[in-house]
Formats: structure tokens, sequence, C-alpha cells
């Protein structure tokens, strides 16, 4: 452990983190510096008034040597020449994640996955908070980790955690620790699926119990046997686990062993998807001690988040989803299969607008649920051309016609071109675009918003 006012602690990267680690550091008596490779960000401003140096428009790599430890921004790669020297150097390298599990009291929920973190985190959050439980939501989502500490009376702390705030975590040694999902994602800064799941998989370090998907085998950790854990899956769940219970009619529950829970109409968000979803939050908040009844209701009353399969308005007989937020592969097949399930049965099939910066993944995957429930894909964006080169070369079906379109402005010409003939069976409108935004927005949120106001153009 470093002795506080011993040595030299620096922040590298001033985004809402590094600005909390910075504060964080400086309150607790640290000499703290500070850098970042914007010239004047934004975020300079409000620093204290105690920081000891700060050095912009690069990160300065002389600076990282002097010090006795370095805490790392998620939007820094550890790659990073400077960051690296450091590391080789044996300084300590460690995320605002590491400073805050040092310091929180409070028991620890801490979630990560492919998708639907933020999802489950507000869940498990609202969750607590309607069992009257003093809790603190933050990490990837909203607030910075560390200013939850503000809140001395906090009883509970559920975390969202992203990949690159976990690869540098050790021993976070949470009260309940899950990875929701796997699928390929952010590999352009992780290099390969194994590192990726390797950072993912830091969560479970020291966790005195864990949720884990019977649904994919990567979220499963290498823990003792010994280590309490409940599993969430889509099958009908063994005894004291959480599953799905389908009846002869259709309907189906959630279910805990043969207990039925709640039916899937209960629930305001929809698709399979956000069934698995609902379970993962009741488990990880059962093994948090919130209480059943209390979570269930909570369930009727939640209605998701915006930008996740969000339904818009329904024009001309068409149904139109903002999932903005499905910014990878993973989580675009999770938004076609949910809305897929609901359209096939009354032989609509879904337009889907696909695109934006594809990180370096590879679409065929989606080929054969587009063949399933897609008869039109629109391209938008930096990697149109790739996404169409990887669909084709998958097989795409011959009934399946997609279209070139630049942006989103004319993939909604596109849109009233081809619904409005009369052999389109196009039933609903699906942005899900498996691609970071950077490229045409500022994030997946103003993308989102550009399409609802293209959908509201044309209703009006
Ligand atoms: P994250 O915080 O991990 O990005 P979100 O809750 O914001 O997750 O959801 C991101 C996207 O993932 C959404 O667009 C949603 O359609 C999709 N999604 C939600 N739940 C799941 C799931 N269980 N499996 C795969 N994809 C999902």
């Amino acid at each position: 452990l470093i002795q506080k006012g011993s040595g030299l602690q620096v922040v590298v990267g001033l985004g809402g983190s590094g600005l909390s680690a910075a504060r964080y550091l400086c309150q607790e008596g640290y000499r703290v510096a500070v850098t970042d490779g914007h010239p004047a960000p934004p975020l300079a401003s409000q620093l204290p008034e105690g920081i000891h140096t700060r050095c912009f428009g690069g990160i300065d790599a002389d600076l990282l040597l002097q010090a006795a430890r370095v805490v790392i921004s998620p939007g820094i790669s550890l790659e990073t020449p400077a960051v690296r020297a450091a590391i080789d150097q044996g300084i300590p390298v460690v995320s605002d994640i590491q400073l805050f599990c040092d310091a929180c009291r409070a028991p620890i929920v801490a979630i990560t996955g492919s998708n639907a973190k933020s999802t489950v985190t507000t869940l498990v959050g609202q969750m607590a908070a309607d069992a009257g439980i003093n809790v603190g939501v933050g990490g990837n989502i909203g607030i910075p980790a560390l200013e939850l500490l503000g809140n001395e009376d906090m009883a509970l702390a559920v975390l969202e955690l992203s990949s690159f705030q976990l690869e540098t975590v050790s021993n976070l040694n949470a009260q309940v620790a899950c990875v929701l999902n796997m699928s390929p994602d952010h590999l352009d800064r992780h290099g390969d699926m194994l590192s990726y799941h390797q950072a993912k998989h830091r969560v479970f370090q020291g966790a005195k119990s864990v949720v884990v998907n019977r649904d994919d085998a990567l979220t499963r950790p290498l823990i003792a046997d010994n280590v309490p854990r409940l599993s969430i899956g889509t099958q009908a769940p063994d005894a004291g686990q959480y599953g799905l219970v389908i009846d002869a009619d259709g309907q189906t529950h959630i279910a805990r062993g043969t207990t039925r829970l709640i039916s899937a109409d209960e629930l305001p968000i929809k698709g399979q998807h956000n069934l698995l979803n609902a379970e993962a939050a009741l488990a990880l908040g059962e093994l948090a001690g919130i209480e059943i009844d209390s979570m269930l209701e909570t369930l009727r009353q939640f209605e998701g988040l915006p930008h996740r399969c969000q339904y818009i308005a329904s024009v001309d007989g068409i149904d139109y989803f903002n999932d903005s937020k499905g910014t990878n592969i993973g989580s675009t097949m999770a938004a076609i299969v949910g809305l897929g399930a609901v359209y096939a049965p009354k032989d609509g099939k879904l337009l889907v607008i696909l695109g934006g910066q594809g990180k370096g993944q590879e679409f065929d995957e989606l080929a054969p649920l587009i063949n399933q429930y897609v008869s039109q894909v629109l391209c938008i964006g930096e990697d149109a051309a790739v996404i169409e080169q990887h669909l084709r070369r998958a097989q795409l079906g011959h009934d399946v016609e997609v279209h070139q379109c630049h942006d989103l402005a004319r993939a909604f010409e596109c849109i009233e071109r081809v619904t409005k003939s009369s052999l389109s069976q196009v039933q609903a409108v699906l942005l899900s675009p498996a691609c970071a935004s950077f490229d045409q927005f500022s994030g997946y949120a103003a993308r989102g918003d550009a399409f609802i106001d293209l959908v509201q153009a044309l209703a009006d």
C-alpha cells in the first residue's frame, strides 16, 4: 500500500472519472499531478486548487516516470507509450475503480458484460432504492464511482464496469459479481477475445458470491466451487436457479426453480433479452439481500432506458424502434431476435439500419438472423461497405435487399421508397447499428435523437 504523501499520484486523462480521481486523491492528502492529451481539457477548471502539476497537450512521459502510482482513465489505452514505459518501470497503474473499492465500506454489486450493463445496473439500483436501501449507483454509468463515497451512509454500491475500467483492477471483493454476457466488442483496443475476456473476468476477484448466465459459457468464472452462485438463463431452471418457464399457450414466466415469479406480460420492457436482464437483476438483488416481492414490484414499473429498443411511434402502420445503443453485433442480434419474434407471427419483417464505425468486428454473424427476420438492410456511416461485404460473403438470402445510404437522412428517403412498395413486408423499422457512432455523431444518444427527429418528420 502506498503511504499518503509519500509519492506523487499521477492522474492520466481528465474526463469525468479522472476529475473524480484527482479530487479524491487531493482530499485524501496525496500529492497529485494531472496530464491529458488535450491542450485545454474542458474539465480543467473544475480541478481542486491543491493540484501539484498540470501537463496538458500531451501525456507527459517524464511525469509518469516520477509517479508512485498512476491512475488511468478508461479512455486511455495501457499501450500508450508513456503508460507502457511506466508499467515497464514497475510503477503501479490502476483505475479509479481500484481507488473506490479500496475505500468503499459498503457491499458492492459489480456488473460487467458486453451488453445490458446499463439496463441491469439501473434496474438493480432501482430495486434497492424501492426496497428502502440507501444505494449509490455509478461507475461506467452516470456518476463516477469515487463520487459515491461522498454519501457516508451508503449501504450498497451498484457499479457498472467496463472492460477498460476492469483491466487494471485487482481484488474488487464485490458482495456479488456478474459478467452478464460476452460477445466481441472493443477488439480494436483489447486486441483479441482472450484479453477482453480476461479483463472482464477480473470482476470476480475476491467476490463473495456470483451470478452466471447458463446460456453463455464465457460468463462462467474460474473460482472455487464453494462460492455461492445463482444462475440465469432462457431455459427452465433447476431448483433454486432463475430461468424462463413457457406454458403450452405461449405464456412466459420468470421462475425461480418451479416457482413462477412474474409473467412476461407484466413487464413494460419487451423481448427475450430483457427477460434475461430482469432475471439477472433479481439474482444480483437476491445475493445483495434485497427483498424479492419488492424487486418484483420494481420490475412491474421499470420502463427501460432510452435508446435501447425504445418504441418511438407508428407511422403509416409501421412501428419505429430506436436501439442506437446497439453498438456491437451482440446487442444488435438481441434486438433483431427480440423484435423479430414479435413481428414474425404476423408475417412481418424488419427493416434494420446498420453502420457507423465497425471497430474491427466481423458482421457475418448477423446474416442468419437477418435471413430469418429482416427483408431490408440499410447501411450507413464509415463502415457501410464493409458491412455489406461481410453479409454477402455469409450467404445473405436472395429476398434480403441491401441499400447503401451514407447517412440517416438518406436512409429515411430510402425507407419512404421501400415501404411505399406494395411488395413491402416491412412492419417495423429498427435502428440498431452494431457500430459506434463517432464518425457522424457525438455519441449514441445524438444518433438516437437524430433518428427520433426523422421519425417525427415522417409523421408530420
Ligand atoms: P451496455 O451498458 O452494456 O452497453 P445497455 O443496457 O445500454 O448495455 O444496452 C445496450 C444494448 O444491448 C441495447 O441496445 C440492447 O438492445 C442490447 N441488449 C440489452 N440486453 C441485452 C442482452 N441481455 N443480451 C444482448 N444484448 C442486449
